[in-house]
């Protein structure tokens, strides 16, 4: 079943067409993800699912629900949580005071988000050794692994990500990577853009090409891993 489906999504700057209506569907559980070069039109995609942006044209149906004009908070609060660039925790705050803000849209109580936290530090040991440390002062892979936890105290149904890799030393990509693949086998249905695209299709049930703002393959990530379309283009053999 899909827990997201996308039609004719186009997104406009100007003259500049970023997105020219694609489609493409997100099956609930699974690990998704959308690969392509630098200006493809990935994280412009991933704006227009969260309302950030404005589309030219198109319909995003999330759980069986038109989320297409509806504002980015309430999407938030509906269970659709982008993880923000590593960069942008806040670096004055602690690791467990990022946490606790990453909850800021819940109702429910105390317990429910202490016990969160500690499923978060489950994931990401390293972070609950520096549970008291203040953000700035963490690596550029634990400043990721935050934001990923960050987002996880949303209590999100869909979680987007815009290249999580992007920086990192190969073995800590490695890392992140593994605890994407756990978060997902508790559960979370996953949608990762991507320009790693070897990690992103290794990972990924489910993946679509895009190219100039169009999808143009589309497959499971092995099929796509082994397309010498894909193999020629972006994995250097
Ligand atoms: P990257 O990996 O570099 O972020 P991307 O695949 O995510 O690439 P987008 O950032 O979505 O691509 O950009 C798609 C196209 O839209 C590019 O041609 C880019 O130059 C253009 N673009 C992106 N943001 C803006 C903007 N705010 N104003 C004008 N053009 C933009």
């Amino acid at each position: 079943m899909s827990l997201l489906s996308v039609r004719g999504l186009a997104v406009n700057y100007g003259h500049v067409e970023a997105v020219r209506g694609i489609d493409f569907d997100l099956a609930a559980g699974e690990i998704t993800t959308l690969v392509g070069a630098n200006g493809a039109g990935k994280s412009t995609t991933l704006m227009a699912l969260s309302g950030l942006v404005k589309k030219a044209a198109g319909q995003v149906m999330f759980d069986g629900q038109d989320i297409s004009a509806i504002p980015p908070h309430r999407i938030v609060a509906g269970g659709l949580v982008q993880v923000a660039e590593g960069r942008a925790t806040l670096t004055t705050l602690t690791v467990r005071e990022n946490l606790e803000l990453g909850a800021y849209t819940r109702r429910d109580g105390a317990a429910a988000r202490s016990r969160d936290i500690d499923h978060v530090f489950s994931l990401f040991p390293r972070l609950a050794e520096r549970a008291a440390q203040l953000a700035g002062s963490l690596s550029g892979g634990e400043q990721q692994m935050l934001a990923i936890g960050r987002a996880l105290m949303a209590k999100p149904r869909l979680l987007l990500l815009d290249e999580p890799s992007m920086g990192l030393a190969p073995i800590v990509v490695q890392d992140i990577f593994r605890t994407l693949k756990t978060i997902n086998a508790e559960g979370l249905t996953l949608f990762l853009v991507e320009q790693n695209v070897k990690q992103a299709l290794k990972l990924a049930q489910r993946a679509y090409v895009l190219e100039n703002g169009r999808i143009v393959l589309q497959g499971s990530g092995a099929e796509l891993l082994g397309d010498p379309r894909v193999q020629a283009a972006y994995l250097g053999h």
